[in-house]
């Protein structure tokens, strides 16, 4: 019996004066991070929680955030992070589906225009949670009548509170992802799946107790930036510095100012860091102090890992998982040179094989099936769904929607998400491969691969290219790049410059929006 939030509760205990959470001049240590998510348990008790019911959370990365989530997490709850971008109609869902009790809901800023669609969530939800408001300023007046603050809720509290002790298959965190097809699905995942994964972490960072300081960028809605580095730090009493919303120039000067050990982040977030590099920026002091630098959630290009390493002498470690694997399921092999473009090898206790679309097991060095995980990551189910549940899972393991191959020695490589292959005149292409070839052009920042309807192919190759400052490559030119290296079925036919590219809240790149 334990419960998630010993994480918290035990580093409250080993370094109670050290700093959790630093957000701007805001800096809080364990003992009071402890301290008020007990205050939000025993809010919690207070408000008939009982252990299990499910208590919804909208808020971006400031200290709220873990403070309600351990909150939640001692009084025995479960947790429903939602996405801070989430439009009134979309939270109304995840309510209902959650059958969430109370709902704690940031009112939004100007300066941080997130989760304030979130209130006006609730009231086109059918149940009707009980909700507590999060204002930027504790002290401010509830802007709704009837409505508390969660600093008036929290207003003369008992800040101690025994956690209350859970089973290891219990849940604690459901998150909503789309998986692999279809309408967002609550993947529940219990107490072991996400404590055993922060552990494994911790041992693949080689990270010492007391000594780390992260910056957290990554939302901690989704489970990179909640496992890897909130959970993962806590247990290792890490401060963890908060932004957010990312901008890299932001972040390079909180690289600097904290003298930050560890980042993590999505491949656009290290691409925006380059881009940030500017000759005024204190790269030795950034580049003397990072210690580990982390990517998941995409595909990392390998131009990315040279510049990142040529520049701030860190190697990118990368990492691969989903909502469903708490998240990390694969890591650089801490006992052998990363492999640039590898995703790395299957994490302590953590089975994967390819497999075909029935299941069947693909075998032999760099055959390309689908990746099924086995072991203690794996999430219970998706909440309420036992048909959706069954598609992915069969005998313990899931089937991740992931294409992969595994070479002679054991590393996997992602080849490409199953639904983002291009069919070209029946042949497969893989977006991923192709934006490689683009992205060693000198004069190409970055790419994003797509395909789009064509008459007599099915599809046609698209490659959108931000170019990099003042550089002049054009269409026919990044073509025949292409085609000089890639077989004539493969290259982009069509290539289209762009500024930006539309990105999830998470950073990744968001090629539904760039096909329609
Ligand atoms: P999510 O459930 O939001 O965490 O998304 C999981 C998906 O992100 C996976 O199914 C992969 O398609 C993708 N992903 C995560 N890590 C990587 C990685 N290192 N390389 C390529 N794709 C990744």
């Amino acid at each position: 019996m334990y419960n998630l939030s010993i994480v918290l509760e035990d580093s409250a205990r080993t370094f109670p004066d050290r700093d959790a959470l630093v957000l701007g001049d805001v800096r809080l240590t364990y003992t009071q991070v402890d301290a008020m998510a007990n205050q939000v348990a025993n809010l919690l008790v207070e408000l008939g929680i009982e252990p299990g019911d499910k208590v919804a959370l909208t808020c971006p990365n400031l200290p709220y955030f873990p403070v309600v989530y351990f909150g939640i997490l001692k009084a025995g709850g479960v947790v429903v992070p939602m996405n801070v971008l989430n439009k009134g109609r979309e939270v109304a869902y995840y309510l209902d589906d959650s059958g969430a009790k109370v709902y704690f809901c940031f009112e939004g800023t100007p300066e941080l225009p997130m989760g304030q669609e979130g209130y006006a969530g609730v009231q086109h939800a059918e149940g009707s949670p009980e909700l507590i408001l999060i204002t930027a300023d504790p002290a401010a007046p509830s802007p709704i009548d009837g409505v508390r603050t969660l600093g008036q809720a929290l207003a003369g509290r008992s800040p101690v509170f025994e956690a209350r002790l859970a089973s290891e298959g219990d849940t604690a965190v459901i998150l909503y992802t789309s998986g692999t097809t279809g309408h967002p699905k609550g993947a529940e995942l219990s107490h072991s799946n996400l404590l055993l994964n922060a552990l494994t972490c911790n041992r693949l960072f080689g990270s010492k107790p007391g000594t780390d300081v992260h910056l957290l960028t990554l939302p901690l809605f989704h489970s990179f930036g909640s496992t890897v580095q909130m959970n993962a730090g806590f247990s290792m009493g890490a401060t963890l510095v908060l932004l957010p919303r990312f901008d890299a120039q932001a972040a390079i000067a909180l690289l600097q100012k904290e003298d930050v050990t560890f980042f993590a982040g999505v491949p656009t977030m290290w691409w925006g860091l380059l881009g940030a590099l500017t000759p005024e920026v204190d790269v030795e002091r950034i580049a003397r102090n990072l210690r580990v630098g982390v990517s998941g959630g995409a595909s990392l290009p390998v131009e990315i890992i040279k510049d990142v390493k040529a520049r701030l002498g860190v190697t990118i470690l990368e990492g691969y998982g989903l909502s469903e694997t708490s998240p990390v399921a694969t890591f650089s092999d801490p006992d052998r040179e990363p492999r640039p473009g590898s995703i790395g090898i299957p994490i302590w206790g953590a089975e994967l094989k390819l497999i075909d679309d029935d299941w069947n097991t693909v075998e032999g060095a760099d055959a390309i099936g689908e990746i099924a995980i086995r072991g203690h990551l794996i999430m219970k189910g998706y909440l309420n769904r036992p048909e959706a549940t069954a598609e992915v899972m069969r005998d313990g393991w899931f089937r991740t929607g992931d294409l992969a191959r595994r070479d002679a020695d054991g590393f996997y490589y992602i080849v490409d998400r199953s639904k983002d292959m291009i069919i070209r005149g029946g042949y497969n292409v893989y977006p991923r491969e192709i934006e490689e070839v683009l992205m060693a052009h000198p004069d190409v920042s970055l790419a994003a691969v797509v395909g789009v309807p064509h008459e007599s192919h099915g599809e046609e190759v698209k490659a959108f290219v931000i170019r990099n400052e003042g550089a002049t490559v054009t269409e026919d030119e990044l073509v025949a790049w292409g085609k000089e290296q890639m077989a004539s079925y493969k290259y982009p036919r069509i290539v289209q410059f762009v500024d930006s590219l539309p990105m999830t809240a998470t950073g990744k790149i968001l090629k539904r929006e760039l096909i329609d």
